[in-house]
């Protein structure tokens, strides 16, 4: 059994984006009655101004829309200071690979392709809940140091020589999980698991380029710590000591 939430706490207010009345009828249904507040969209248009008046916790969203599609959305939700982080899960109806990955790259939390089961969207939606409580890692609130880097656990940021870095969820897994292993070389599937939190069987059919897409990405913005994310060739990556030793 799930744990339920706190009496205190008001119910997840959850999102949905579905265009067909019957799946958005039934995701509705089944939500609801878990116990979560759950509101419909049947275009991107609907849901903008749903997620404008007030960005919910979670939002389940449908990749073919009419008008805006889901990836655009996303992609949008993405980019906006107060969106970032909400918690996305996609829904698809494609079984391709390719689509898979495509969703995962553009910023889904998770994926579901059609047709699925009532149950498992449920459990989907409550991992995603929990994880994003817990901002995707051990709630230990520790303090991780590589130099100059800062992670801090608790607060759910990043800095480098001071400077807050700006990091989407999976960047800041990705980071944690290359922070917690300094000095390890650690392989891009073990990434996938630790800053995806997906389970292996998703991680089978995931490509590497997924992890080096977000490595990238990281690098980028991690500025002068971004030399020390080292790539070790054929393999995966490792974090380095500025210092150059492990
Ligand atoms: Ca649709």
């Amino acid at each position: 059994m799930e744990p339920t939430p706190s009496r205190s706490a008001p119910a997840p207010r959850v999102l949905v984006v579905e265009d067909e009345p019957e799946i958005a009828a039934l995701i509705a249904y089944q939500l609801t009655r878990e116990g979560f507040r759950v509101e419909t969209a049947a275009n991107g248009d609907q849901a903008l101004s749903v997620i404008g008046r007030e960005v919910p916790d979670l939002l389940v969203l449908d990749r073919m829309l009419p008008g805006i599609t889901g990836d655009e959305i996303l992609k949008g939700l993405r980019a906006t200071a107060s969106t970032r982080h909400l918690p996305v899960l996609l829904l698809t109806a494609k079984r391709e690979q390719e689509d898979r990955i495509h969703g995962l790259e553009l910023g889904a939390d998770d994926y579901l392709t059609k047709p699925f089961s009532p149950r498992e969207l449920v459990l989907r939606v409550r991992s995603i809940l929990r994880r994003a409580e817990q901002g995707g890692v051990e709630a230990g609130g520790r303090v991780l140091r590589v130099g100059q880097l800062v992670l801090d656990e608790h607060s759910h940021s990043v800095s480098m020589e001071g400077v807050e870095l700006s990091l989407t969820p999976t960047e800041f897994r990705l980071l944690h999980a290359l922070m917690e292993g300094r000095g390890r070389t650690q392989s891009r599937r073990r990434l996938l698991e630790r800053a995806w939190e997906l389970g292996s069987d998703v991680v089978e059919r995931l490509q590497t380029r997924t992890v080096d897409m977000h490595v990238r990405r990281l690098r980028a913005k991690l500025g002068a710590a971004g030399d020390w994310v080292e790539t070790v060739r054929g393999f995966g990556y490792r974090l380095k000591a500025p210092d150059g030793r492990s």
